[in-house]
């Protein structure tokens, strides 16, 4: 079934979007177990996400095939330590304080770390992340700290939005994505759309979608 979803999956999203971009997949892999995510990488996967830092540690060394890692939870920044130097991309930069904190361990053990700042498109109040308002002053002040790269924007949809309201928050998503692109030559990613509305995502411009459900079903958060 994991293989499947995946080659589906793989067919279904297009190799370009709107923008001539490429669309990377990023599995999203909370709760599931090194053999699921294992299954997925066999079946084409390249890029995978963790949103625990628990669950990212006690997985590492199991996961086969050396998949581009992806940070996508909420960030605390006593945990920064666990992953410094093993995640290629930070997708979930919501406050100026990780940023900070996220600065100085990479300085420290002297790399650079790949980030995206995380906008709260629908000012929901129960997701983290700036407003889209204050997106340019939020980019000056963490583009000013050492060894960071800023290498674009994430964002996540309102769960009740439909596909007028998706198209038209990831059509500010995209736009702020292109101003910012237009004198940051290092902004690469806009990273919206999940297993419910990756589709309008690309249209609207994303070009990085973070999936889980429509790879390995629906999560069992009993367990
Ligand atoms: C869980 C998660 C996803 C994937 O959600 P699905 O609906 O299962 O595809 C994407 N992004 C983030 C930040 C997540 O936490």
């Amino acid at each position: 079934m994991i293989e499947q979803n995946v080659k589906n999956l793989l067919k279904e999203i297009p190799s370009k979007n709107p923008f001539n971009e490429k669309v990377t997949l990023v599995a999203a892999v909370k709760l599931q177990t090194a053999e699921s995510i294992n299954r997925a990488i066999c079946a084409g996967v390249t890029d995978i996400g963790d949103n625990h830092v628990q669950e990212f540690r006690d997985k590492f060394s199991e996961i086969c095939g050396n998949p581009k890692r992806h940070f996508i939870g909420h960030l605390q920044t006593n945990k920064i330590k666990y992953l410094i130097g093993k995640t290629d991309l930070y997708h979930s930069i919501d406050r100026l304080s990780v940023a900070e904190a996220l600065s100085e361990k990479s300085r420290a053990a002297q790399i650079t770390s790949n980030i995206l700042l995380q906008i709260n498109i629908g000012k929901e109040a129960t997701k983290s992340g700036f407003y889209l308002e204050e997106c340019e002053e939020v980019y000056q002040k963490i583009s000013a700290l050492p060894s960071l790269k800023i290498q674009g924007l994430m964002a996540m949809m309102p769960l009740d939005a439909n596909q007028n309201l998706i198209l038209d928050l990831g059509g500010k998503m995209r736009e702020k994505f292109d101003l910012l692109k237009s004198c940051d030559k290092n902004f690469e990613y806009l990273s919206m759309g999940m297993s419910g509305d990756w589709k309008i995502c690309i249209k609207a411009g994303s070009n990085l979608v973070r999936i889980g459900t429509a790879i390995f079903g629906e999560r069992n958060y009993g367990k």
